[in-house]
């Protein structure tokens, strides 16, 4: 006897949760996640940052959307902040000066930015080496707290009495007379008129599942090692420190610091495992534009973001099957703008208000690939 529902989710990662939260305020909602936890894939291995330093106008405009959720979460999503405020420094050599004046006139347009001299950046950021001349800092940026930001979802998921399954790895999905059928690796059945794909790294395998056609997502592996700070290091007073270009970026992480080598190498939807070379990248890069030494590794860990073709979130009903809802390609930016993303969802499959002007629903369709390649 299958679990009957409204609407089915596959994925409890961010946007998983995210959106079942905010449809379970108007249908009856299941999610089926494979894994025994929440969280287990890219959202629980990301830099758990909120910035704008990453992406294009569509990105930064989900990005701005999404942040007075976190700021100020509804009440009864939980007692933890979403985040704490931490500075973001982008800096340059002078080689990458016109980079960073771009960047700095993009970002503009969605957050006040201080323009920093080499004495600014190396105020705000003592490990940079010399070089580092100029600066942009939003002294606004957030250092989220995932595990709160899952929790909160899927307390307001249960708390509107939808449900979640995990340990359901979905193996095969059908459907007849206009209702889905989602059977799990282990033979449990769930079934509901209408399916999200919130699957991150497996959207297309899941979409493949259901005889649809995939989208062309590609899972891309990044990096991160953590380590000791130099002896007498003020972590509580470091920033979120990042190159213009995708080099390195840096934090204080725990006690310690974390770096990535912004490493993105085309990957097959698995459980991402840190590899040597990205390792070794990270500390070598730290030397090159830090005054730290990596003198030992104390963890690594890795995991995929996964991208549409033109590196947009896909949001949308397919164009090629009735009631399967795309919800893929959130990239690197997943958790910050989660908030926006779910709201988008329950427009587009409930019927609510559209919450962003400054994002069209043709933006985010699956639909749009089409259209390019007609
Ligand atoms: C190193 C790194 C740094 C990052 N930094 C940031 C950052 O600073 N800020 C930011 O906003 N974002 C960041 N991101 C990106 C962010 O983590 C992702 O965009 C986001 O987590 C994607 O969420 P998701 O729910 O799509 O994917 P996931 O969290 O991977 O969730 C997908 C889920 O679907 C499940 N699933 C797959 N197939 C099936 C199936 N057949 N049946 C049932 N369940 C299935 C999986 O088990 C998984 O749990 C970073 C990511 C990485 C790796």
């Amino acid at each position: 006897m299958a679990n009957v529902c409204d609407i089915l989710i596959i994925g409890g990662g961010v946007a998983g949760l995210s959106a079942a939260a905010a449809l379970s305020e108007h249908a009856r909602v299941a999610v089926l996640e494979a894994e025994e936890q929440i969280g287990f894939h890219s959202s629980g291995r990301s830099a758990t940052m909120l910035h704008y330093a990453l992406g294009d106008r569509l990105v930064r405009a989900l990005t701005l959307a999404s942040r007075g959720f976190i700021e100020a979460p509804p009440d009864g999503f939980g007692d933890v902040p979403l985040g704490r405020r931490m500075p973001v420094l982008v800096h340059a050599r002078e080689d990458e000066r016109e980079a960073l004046d771009s960047l700095d006139a993009e970002i503009s347009l969605f957050a006040r930015l201080e323009r920093l001299d080499a004495h600014g950046v190396h105020e705000l950021c003592p490990l940079l080496r010399e070089d580092a001349l100029y600066g942009i800092a939003d002294l606004n940026g957030i250092r989220l707290d995932p595990h709160a930001l899952l929790q909160g979802f899927l307390r307001q998921l249960r708390d509107r009495g939808g449900a979640l399954h995990t340990g359901a790895r979905v193996s095969s999905i059908e459907r007849n007379s206009g209702i889905w059928l989602a059977t799990s690796q282990a033979g449990a059945q769930f079934s509901a008129p209408v399916l999200v794909n919130g699957a991150g790294a497996w959207a297309d395998a899941v979409a493949r599942l259901a005889g649809i056609e995939p989208l062309g997502l590609e899972p891309k592996r990044r990096t991160i090692i953590t380590f000791d700070a130099p002896p007498g290091t003020d972590l509580d007073r470091l920033p979120f420190a990042k190159t213009v270009g995708d080099e390195l970026y840096f934090a204080p992480e725990s006690g310690r610091l974390f770096a990535s080598p912004m490493d993105e190498v085309p990957s097959d939807p698995i459980d991402a495992q840190p590899d040597e070379y990205e390792v070794a990248l990270a500390a070598w890069r730290m030397q090159e534009r830090t005054v730290v030494k990596v003198e030992r590794i104390h963890s690594r860990w890795a995991g995929l973001r996964t991208f549409a073709p033109d590196r947009h979130p896909v949001a949308g009903f397919a164009p090629d099957a009735e009631q399967f809802f795309w919800l893929a390609g959130q990239g690197g930016f997943g958790l910050q703008t989660s908030p926006a993303m779910a709201r988008i969802v329950a427009s587009l499959i409930a019927g609510e208000p559209w919450p962003i002007a400054d994002v069209s629903p043709e933006e985010l369709s699956p639909d749009r690939f089409a259209r390019q390649a007609a």
